[in-house]
Parts: C-alpha cells; sequence; structure tokens
C-alpha cells in the first residue's frame, strides 16, 4: 500500500528550505516519488505500484521523522532514579541496577522506548547500549527485535566498558568487560546485523563509553575495528565539568585533545553532549566533520551545563539532537529536544541565537548528517526514504499559532496524526499501531520493579 498525504502544510528541509503552505507528497512503497503544492496530480496514480491510500493532511503540519542522535533504551525502565544528582553520582547509583540487566529487560525496556520515540515523532534512533552482563543472554538481539516490532530505522551502537573502579575507572568492576571480550563481542554485532545498503533499516556502530569508563587501548583498537569494517564511531565527551577535570588529572588534556590523541576525529564519529567546548574544541570538530548530538534535556535534568549548540551550527559542525538515556531524561521526546534547544541556545545566546527551523533542521537533516544518511532521508524530496511525521497543529494547544513550524518548536508537543517509517504506518491518530501501548506501559511497570528489587 502507497500513500498521499494532501492538504497539509509541508516543511520539507530540503537545502533551499522549501515550504508548502497546501502541499501534497506521494510516497510508493519505501520512497518519496513526488512532492509540491495542491492536490498530488492525477498522472502521479499512474507512478504508484498497487493501491494507495490518501490522508487528509489538513490542520496538520508534514514534517520529515525526526533523527535522534543518542539515547541508552535500557534505561527506559530505570526512569526516575537519582532523581536529585550529578551526573557521577546518578551513574555510581545506578551502575548497580544496570548490572542486573538482560535479554529479556532489554527487550521490555526497548520497546517502550522506541514506542515513546514513535509517538513524539522519530522514525530513525540510535542507541548506545554500553553495559553487557556476563549471563545476560543477547541484549543486542532484544533491541533489535524491539526496533523490528515497533517499526522505527534502527542504528544502535555496540558500547563497552573496560576501566572499573579498581584501575580508577568510575564504574565498578562488576558492569565492565575485559578488552579483549569488549572488541570481540562488538565486531560479532558488527557482522551479525550491520545492514550498509541505502535502504537499510538497521546499522550497527562502535561505541565505547566513556572517557573515565574505558582504556586508552580500548578506545584506539576500537577506531581500528570501526574502520576496518567501516562502520561509525561514537561515544559521550565534554558532558560534565567533572569529566573535564578528570581527563586533565589523568591525561593532562582537554575531553577533545585526549579524542583527537587517539584518532577520534573525523566525518565517521560523533560525540554526545560536547557541551564543555571551547572554541578551538569548536573548530576541531568543525575541521575534522566531526558530528556531536546536543541533549539539551538531558544536560538540564543532571545539571551538566548548557552546550554551545549556535556555536557549533555556526561553525559548520555536523550536529543533530538526542534525547540520552530515559534515566536522564524521563521525557525521552525528539519534539521536546527541538524545543529546549531552542529556549536553552535562546537563554544562552539571545533571541537570535537559535532560530525555530534551525531546530527542526537539527531534529531532521542534521541528525541524518551525524549519521551519515543525509543522501537517504532528513528531508521530505523526490528519491529520499519515506519516513515522515504528519502533527494536528489545529487543536487547541496550536490553533492561532499563524506559522506550523513555530507551532511544533515553540508550543506544547503536537497530536501525531501519523508517523510513517520506510512508507509503514507506525503511528496513526497518536497512537502506535504496530505494539500495544498498554500492554507495553505494564511490561515496563513490572520490568522496573524486578530489576530494582535485584538490585536489592
Ligand atoms: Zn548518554
Amino acid at each position: 500500500m502507497s500513500i498521499v498525504v494532501e492538504g497539509a502544510y509541508i516543511a520539507t528541509m530540503d537545502a533551499a528550505g522549501t515550504e508548502y503552505p497546501n502541499g501534497h507528497v506521494v510516497l510508493d512503497g519505501n520512497r518519496i516519488v513526488a512532492v509540491g503544492a495542491g492536490q498530488a496530480p492525477r498522472s502521479e496514480d499512474a507512478r504508484i505500484s498497487g493501491g494507495h491510500e490518501v490522508v487528509d493532511g489538513r490542520g496538520c503540519l508534514l514534517t520529515p521523522g525526526l533523527v535522534n542522535t543518542h539515547h541508552h533504551l535500557y534505561q527506559w525502565i530505570t526512569r526516575g532514579l537519582a532523581a536529585d544528582s550529578t551526573l557521577f553520582e546518578w551513574l555510581t547509583t545506578l551502575y548497580p541496577v544496570w548490572a542486573g540487566i538482560d535479554e529479556d529487560s532489554v527487550r521490555v525496556a526497548a520497546t517502550g522506548g522506541l514506542a515513546w520515540l514513535a509517538r513524539t515523532g522519530c522514525t530513525l534512533t540510535t542507541d548506545h547500549h554500553y553495559v553487557v552482563p556476563r549471563g545476560g543472554g543477547d541484549v543486542f538481539a532484544a533491541e533489535i527485535d524491539a526496533a523490528r516490532a515497533v517499526g522505527l530505522r534502527f542504528h544502535p551502537t555496540r558500547g563497552s566498558m573496560d576501566l572499573g573502579h579498581s584501575r580508577g575507572g568510575l564504574p565498578p568492576d562488576s558492569v565492565v568487560e575485559t578488552l579483549d571480550d569488549a572488541l570481540r563481542g562488538t565486531a560479532d554485532v558488527v557482522d551479525r546485523w550491520h545492514d550498509p545498503s541505502p535502504d537499510s533499516m538497521l546499522r550497527i556502530g562502535v561505541a565505547p563509553c566513556s572517557p573515565f569508563s574505558v582504556t586508552t587501548d580500548l578506545l584506539r583498537e576500537a577506531a581500528s575495528l570501526a574502520r576496518a569494517k567501516d562502520v561509525r564511531l561514537h561515544t559521550h565527551l565534554a558532558e560534565t565539568l567533572d569529566e573535564e577535570q578528570y581527563c586533565l588529572d589523568r591525561f593532562g588534556c582537554t575531553p577533545i585533545e585526549y579524542m583527537e590523541s587517539v584518532g577520534w576525529t573525523g566525518p565517521d564519529v560523533w560525540f554526545a553532549h560536547a557541551v564543555h567546548l571551547d572554541d578551538s574544541a569548536i573548530d576541531v570538530l568543525a575541521t575534522t566533520g566531526t558530528g556531536a548530538a546536543h541533549c539539551p534535556t538531558s544536560n538540564a535534568r543532571l545539571g551538566a551545563g548548557i552546550a554551545r549548540a549556535a556555536d557549533l551550527h555556526a561553525a559548520g559542525v555536523s550536529l543533530g539532537l538526542g534525547v540520552d538515556g530515559a534515566a536522564s531524561n524521563e521525557a525521552c521526546s525528539l519534539r521536546d529536544e527541538a524545543h529546549h534547544a531552542t529556549l536553552f541556545a535562546r537563554a544562552r545566546g539571545g533571541p537570535r541565537a537559535m532560530t525555530v527551523r534551525t531546530a527542526l533542521e537539527l531534529a531532521t537533516i542534521g541528525g541524518a548528517r551525524v549519521l551519515g544518511r543525509a543522501g537517504e532521508l532528513g528531508s521530505i524530496e523526490p528519491g529520499k526514504l519515506a519516513d515522515l511525521a504528519l502533527w494536528r497543529v489545529d487543536g487547541l494547544a496550536h490553533a492561532d499559532i499563524a506559522d506550523p513550524v513555530a507551532a511544533l518548536v515553540l508550543g506544547g508537543t503536537p497530536p501525531l496524526e501519523r508517523l510513517i517509517v520506510d512508507g509503514r504506518t507506525v503511528v496513526d491518530g497518536d497512537r502506535v499501531v504496530t505494539v500495544d501501548e498498554d500492554a507495553v506501559a505494564t511490561d515496563v511497570a513490572c520490568a522496573h520493579d524486578r530489576l530494582v528489587a535485584k538490585a536489592g
């Protein structure tokens, strides 16, 4: 079944910033075949294979599906803990809880987290999974199953930690792997699952956790592995001043200088957070093509600081948005990240620091660029993959806001009339249709209780 959307305000997010106040989009299978003003020309009917459904987009804003560049899905069952803590306090509280996760609990958590991402307009998400307990089963197969069930395009990254507390790291020894196990496990996940094809629904990245939880050897070896297998590299960086102090004490340099010294810059690398950067660090990211995932809500939740998002964007750094893990952002809504990115940028840099359209750019084509998918998705253009979000902006919350993009970014979260991923409907009438939302909520609550009880 193909889909035609008519009557919507369309923000294509193409390079020219084209918008159609009353436009149409024609999908054929998993591809966009036409975009334009007014009704879809009847001549398009012949180009669509098989039957098609016409979606009435009147009163709605059609955008590219939102792209989430940083997440920890397993944390969906550990939300609300250490509610008033710093990053390092929060981590040391949660590591022992996370040590109890396994294949079953990760499947439940990922299903919940992915379903909620769908409800908030996300069509492509990454995941950074760095807790791999011994005897916990196949946690990566579990989250990949969950992504297939919910129907989102998925870029999970195989995380790892090999620097436990006894060797000067932050995590307890019980949740870290040996360097060899981490590398072997990472290679295995890439070999089993990575699909480099242009239509890919599943790509794998390599993601040691952070400078304070992995050894320098693991960073170097992980970069070699990722480059040998032609996949992307991801980690947390420059999230807090505590981390900066850790790097200064241990390595005698800033986090970005440290990563540069181990070969971790380039267009195949993206860092989560990038909050504490000086001008020279921003210059390093810009000149090397290294990307960043801006996570304003998580950074505020943990009091980490406000990233220089406007400066990063102005410098030409490849920049996307991320919800970060559910344990440090209980809302986990990509729409909220665009809202907060705009507000925080202006609170920091004045009223012109970030426009609503720049925020939508970061949430769509910006994120696609960070993940190396800008040629295939992130904007509404013929030939691109059919990943779309249709937002209802004619209700009480938004009806008098003349500019639908301002309604989406500055107003409350609009009901999601439709979410289409790879040509398939995932959300219809503000409900996920691929999984049973109520059953997932019940499963999530039970998994949370079991995990917390296990940690004692
Ligand atoms: Zn994170």
